[in-house]
């Protein structure tokens, strides 16, 4: 559970004082946890990153304390409000606390892979911790961190026993070479690189994970509850899974009981990784029973191709990747998931379900769903809903931008 040495920057012992625009302070009151770098009025000083910086209102007094960081246009991640706190060891060592204690009633023997950290949403704003079994995984966005990291390993060690730390960087901090002082997207941080993939249990399926090459942190740990909702409707079923990864919903649907599962996804190793799942359970009955296709294609390609040849399946699912990265993508992405929702009751049987995602949070949960629904009006299925679903206890959302996922379950006349 040893951390190798590295030779990191060490937090400056003083701190940047800032007062912030109206707006930016009522937003901030209201639990947002960013400050941009437009709202601030006026700075004590410049920092580098990692710095604490203090926000005051016009009467002097304390309203929060955040990482500062100059490298981005998200000036500070709020780390404390309303009472001042040293950010130290002690205590980032709460903030793990906490946030493990909101987990516990996760069944630990059935699922030894979820989120520890939610970033913002568990008050350690662009951090992202998961556990693999006996691997965390930590994911930065931001070189603010970099300062606090030995602090953050040693409150891990205290309530987070780990055999592998992996670190990952997000795409935008692996190009600021310059504050990275070392650290490589990727790299072990425990002594041992880890031998080979990682397998883990969800609900009681195994499944492998490369967190070092991997996409987010290795496994799409969100959509668990989804996935159980699909085993729950999977007996005797045909289950197309659309933008599959690495077979997380098509593995779920099998022990369900689904008799033929098909998954489709553009990404080979992703597909592969699918078959190698697969393989890890055949100890589970339904799972050795089911006909299992993957299919290395384009989404949509594929689902117009079975469409045209008249294939159809009883449960469809489309977790498709995020559409929307900014504000002027919207429309485009409301448009994408339009076409997904007609290609996929396309070849989706009369009264089958449809289970169609967002992960895009700049794509409001009314404007997801009512675009689905209208795309099903205009096919002629007006659909019947069964359930909307969001977060699992492991992503908690704790601002309006954190609540990302949305899910939609639903019959198809
Ligand atoms: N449902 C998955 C997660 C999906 S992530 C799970 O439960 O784990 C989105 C996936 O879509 C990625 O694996 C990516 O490779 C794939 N993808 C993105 N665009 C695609 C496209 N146009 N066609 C097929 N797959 C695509």
């Amino acid at each position: 559970m040893t951390v190798i040495q590295l030779k990191l920057p060490k937090p400056s012992s003083k701190r940047i004082a800032l007062h912030l625009t109206a707006p930016a302070e009522r937003a901030l009151k209201q639990g947002h946890p960013w400050v941009f770098d437009q709202s601030i009025t006026e700075q004590s000083r410049e920092g580098n990153p990692g710095d604490l910086a203090v926000i005051f209102d016009d009467k002097r007094r304390f309203l929060a304390v955040g990482l500062y960081d100059p490298t981005s246009t998200i000036r500070v991640r709020i780390l404390q409000k309303i009472k001042p706190a040293t950010i130290d060891v002690n205590w980032f060592t709460e903030k793990i606390k906490t946030a493990a204690d909101i987990r516990a009633p996760l069944n630990q023997h059935e699922t030894n892979g979820y989120r520890l950290i939610h970033g913002e949403n568990d008050g350690l704003p662009g951090m992202v911790i998961d556990r693999y079994a006996e691997t965390l995984v930590l994911k930065l966005y931001t070189p603010a961190w970099i300062p606090h990291l030995n602090d953050i390993f040693s409150a891990l060690a205290k309530k987070q026993p780990f055999t592998h730390l992996i670190l990952r960087l997000s795409r935008s901090l692996t190009k600021q070479t310059k504050h990275l002082h070392g650290l490589t997207d990727g790299m072990t941080l425990t002594p041992q690189t880890p031998e080979g993939l990682i397998l883990f249990k969800e609900n009681g399926i195994t499944f492998e994970c490369d967190p070092i090459n991997g996409q987010k942190t290795g496994f799409f740990l969100d959509q668990r509850e989804n996935r159980v909702r699909v085993r729950n409707v999977s007996k005797n079923k045909s289950v197309l899974n659309v933008f599959s990864y690495t077979g997380g919903f098509s593995l779920y649907a099998a022990d369900g009981g689904a008799t033929e599962v098909t998954s489709v996804d553009f990404s080979t190793p992703a597909t592969q990784a699918t078959l190698r799942n697969i393989q890890h359970n055949q100890h589970r009955a339904n799972i050795r029973s089911a006909t299992f296709e993957t299919l290395d294609q384009d989404a949509f390609e594929a689902l117009a191709q079975m469409k045209s040849v008249g294939k159809k399946f009883d449960i469809v699912i489309l977790d498709p990747p995020m559409f929307a990265q900014n504000q002027s993508q919207i429309e485009t992405a409301l448009n994408a998931y339009r076409r997904l929702t007609l290609l996929g009751l396309g070849v989706l049987k009369r009264g089958g379900i449809l289970v169609q995602a967002s992960c895009s949070s700049r794509v409001s949960a009314d404007d997801f769903f009512n675009t689905i629904h209208k795309a099903a009006q205009e096919a002629g299925r007006p659909l019947k809903e069964i359930e909307r679903t969001g977060h699992a206890l492991d992503h908690p959302t704790s601002y309006k931008e954190g609540a990302y996922l949305k899910c939609l379950f639903a019959v198809a006349p």
